[in-house]
């Protein structure tokens, strides 16, 4: 497996537990499921599959449920709908069939909020309109570029803020549905605002649940300090961000999301069309490759597949070709260092012995870094470094274990809850001989806490042979 996580986004072409298998014996640790596009029961379905299809891999997969958030959508379009460039194209905020002359859009304020002249793009920009004119209910604009229109296609307006609330009602039953289910991560979708995220957390009340942001948004582009301050993890989210921003502006906007996330130490995921040829097609082009082993260069924590496993006619062969990807890529790394330490600052122990850890790897033939943690954020800490040697993450809580499966290079271990910090050390290191990741005489080095399963507390460095 490499040491790059790979999400993938669970859809009607994963509806077999077979299938579900092999995408998670092919490398998937976390498992996407969509709430823009699911009914309820499809998403309890799918989400009962992944945990039943985990537990026979016996492997930790999370799932993510993916909020669709204020996204703008037409309403029903007739069948056949064809705009032509340079006609008169009206949006109206009620209900109604919508055809090559008008179309109805899910958020009624857009007239008030939309200035004369701004472009409007739907379904991925591939349709453009220029407004000409504002009424209460209406927007009228000019047909820039034309084409097929199909009913419920998404409306972004590209650098004009909007009113709409980032957090809409279905958002809400969805999230939830999520929390009673037991979903390990929350994406959050057109993230405008640090507070946006923090608005999110605070409706989870005292079922906290990790929350990636979804970078889509100009505005999201602006705070990108704030908001990865705010979130958990952070993900590129490429389709709408380049109907949002530009598609020139894609590679340089990921390029800076990423290194902030690195230098913060916060797990960023690249999102959309890694593989997207894939889709369709048993191989991918060479420059999708290309794509997914730049990400890995950059280090980033995890790779997402969307279509190419949620409605492809490939699922199985895309996860195999990216870990496939993703494993040839890492193995150019090796033995470079490439990332500069993460430093928390003075006095944050916790930083300072997951930096010592990953140094001290440099020097020693460790069979593996084993950090005792009871909230993940060792692990966390450690990985931030992108140490070479393995990270296995020793937990007493499942629910941690999962977290983790987002974060590189972390392999989670679920352990029993030990009273003491001998106890502890002791079961540690035979939990990480039984499963594999070290043999008897190899050096592995350890972090833990004093005061075991406090979190936060990490304090102790030791290096032993198993
Ligand atoms: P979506 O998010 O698939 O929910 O739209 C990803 C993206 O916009 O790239
Ligand atoms: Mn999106």
């Amino acid at each position: 497996m490499p040491r790059t996580k790979i999400v993938a986004t669970i859809g009607p072409a994963c509806d077999s537990p077979e299938l579900l298998r092999a995408l998670i014996d092919a490398g998937v640790s976390v498992a996407r499921l969509n709430a823009s596009h699911t009914s309820r029961d499809d998403l309890a379905r799918r989400l009962s599959a992944v945990r039943a299809a985990a537990e026979r891999a016996g492997r930790h997969v999370a799932v993510m449920l993916d909020l669709g958030g204020p996204k703008l959508r037409l309403g029903e379009v007739r069948d056949g709908t064809v705009l032509v460039p340079g006609e008169r194209f009206s949006l109206l905020t009620g209900a109604c069939l919508g055809d090559s002359r008008h179309a109805c859009v899910t958020y009624a304020n857009l007239p008030m909020d939309v200035p004369d002249g701004a472009r409007l793009l739907i379904d991925d920009g591939r349709i453009e309109l220029r407004v000409t004119e504002r009424h209460d209910d209406a927007l009228i604009t000019e047909i820039v570029t034309g084409g097929p229109l199909g009913s419920h296609k998404g409306v972004n307006v590209p650098s004009v803020r909007l009113g709409v609330d980032a957090i809409t009602e279905k958002d809400r039953e969805d999230l939830a549905w999520g929390l009673d289910a037991g979903v390990d991560l929350v994406a959050q979708s057109f993230v405008r605002s640090a507070d946006d995220v923090q608005r999110l957390r605070a409706l989870m009340g005292d079922r906290p649940v990790p929350i990636v942001a979804k970078i889509e948004k100009h505005e999201a582009v602006s705070a990108i300090d704030e908001i990865i301050a705010a979130a958990d993890a952070v993900m590129v989210a490429r389709g709408d961000l380049g109907v949002e921003t530009a598609t020139e502006q894609v590679p340089v906007v990921q390029r800076r999301i990423v290194a902030a996330c690195r230098a913060a130490g916060r797990p960023v995921i690249i999102a959309t069309q890694m593989l997207e040829s894939m889709t369709v097609s048993k191989r991918p082009t060479r420059a999708e490759a290309s794509d997914v082993a730049n990400a890995i260069f950059d280090e980033v924590d995890a790779v997402m597949l969307s279509g190419e496993t949620a409605v492809g006619a490939y699922p199985a062969e895309a996860v195999a070709m990216m870990a496939r990807i993703a494993t040839v890529a890492e193995e150019s790394l090796s033995g470079r260092a490439t990332v500069a330490p993460v430093h928390g600052g003075r006095d944050d122990v916790t930083l300072a012995v997951s930096s010592a850890v990953s140094e001290l790897a440099c020097d020693l033939s460790l069979a593996a870094i084993v950090t005792a943690t009871q909230s993940g954020a060792t692990a966390l800490a450690v990985a931030a470094h992108r140490p070479r040697t393995p990270i296995v993450a020793v937990t007493p809580l499942v629910a941690v274990a999962r977290r983790l499966a987002v974060v590189w290079g972390v392999t989670p271990l679920v352990v029993a809850q030990h009273g003491t910090i001998d106890e502890m050390l002791v079961h540690a290191i035979a939990a990480v001989k039984d499963a594999g990741h070290a043999s008897a005489g190899e050096m592995v080095a350890l972090t833990g806490g004093v005061s075991v399963g406090v979190p936060g507390t990490t304090n102790l460095l030791q290096v032993t042979r198993v």
